[in-house]
């Protein structure tokens, strides 16, 4: 799964980016607003993590021009203490949670697994096929209770298909939604990652749907 983080302070942009990276996601930094604007343009991000006090253009500003725009991934606001309004102005504008700055990284972290478990209608940190699961929390794939040892590459795009299960994804979209913006991509590497998982966990989990990509699905048994 892909997230944007927007925000000025340059160690708090680490300091997000980093935790994110830790926990399994594709992450891409913006420090201020037209620079966000621009990636959550032309990116595609399962989720943005976005401060309101920004330069260039402001937080409120930019989240209203998204969902004008038909922009629907889930915003995560960071909010200073105490500006009760600036909260309800930000959820009004579209926002789907916030978060009050300080905050512990775990508490983000928390609120991130949240939204993109409503994203793709999951009550439970638990995304499983079959006898494959994902626990969220941990950023770990198991299979028959056991845990998968996947490199990064594979743990990204195991992740995004089981967010999408019984889905037809294409190499494009999984592509955009594997590597961050400073990344090289290669469409190729995709067929080359679903071949190494397919030694990972029984090969019929993942169908190839020719012409259009592949599918995660439990297999008949
Ligand atoms: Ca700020």
């Amino acid at each position: 799964m892909r997230v944007l983080v927007v925000e000025d302070d340059q160690q708090l942009l680490q300091q997000v980016a980093e935790a994110l990276t830790n926990q399994g996601y594709v992450t891409d930094t913006a420090s201020d607003g037209e620079q966000a604007h621009y990636l959550a343009t032309v990116e595609s991000y399962d989720l943005v993590v976005l401060d309101l006090g920004l330069p260039h253009i402001d937080g409120l500003t930019l989240l209203r021009r998204w969902r004008d725009e038909g922009l629907s991934f889930p915003v995560l606001i960071l909010t200073a203490r105490g500006t009760w309004h600036e909260k309800v102005s930000g959820m009004d504008a579209g926002a789907d949670d916030y978060v009050t700055k300080p905050f512990h990284i775990q508490e983000l972290l928390a609120r991130v697994r949240a939204l993109l478990r409503r994203a793709s209608g999951h009550s439970s940190s638990l995304f499983s096929c079959g006898d494959l699961v994902l626990d969220t929390r941990q950023s770990q794939f198991f299979y028959q209770e056991q845990a998968l040892a996947l490199t990064s590459h594979e743990f990204r795009l195991l992740a995004y298909l089981i967010h999408h299960v019984d889905q037809v994804i294409s190499r494009t979209q999984l592509t955009e939604h594997i590597y961050a913006q400073d990344q090289e991509r290669d469409s190729n590497t995709i067929d080359v990652f679903i071949g190494r998982l397919r030694k990972k966990i029984p090969s019929a989990y993942i169908q190839t749907v020719r012409g259009l990509g592949y599918k995660l699905t439990q297999p008949h048994a």
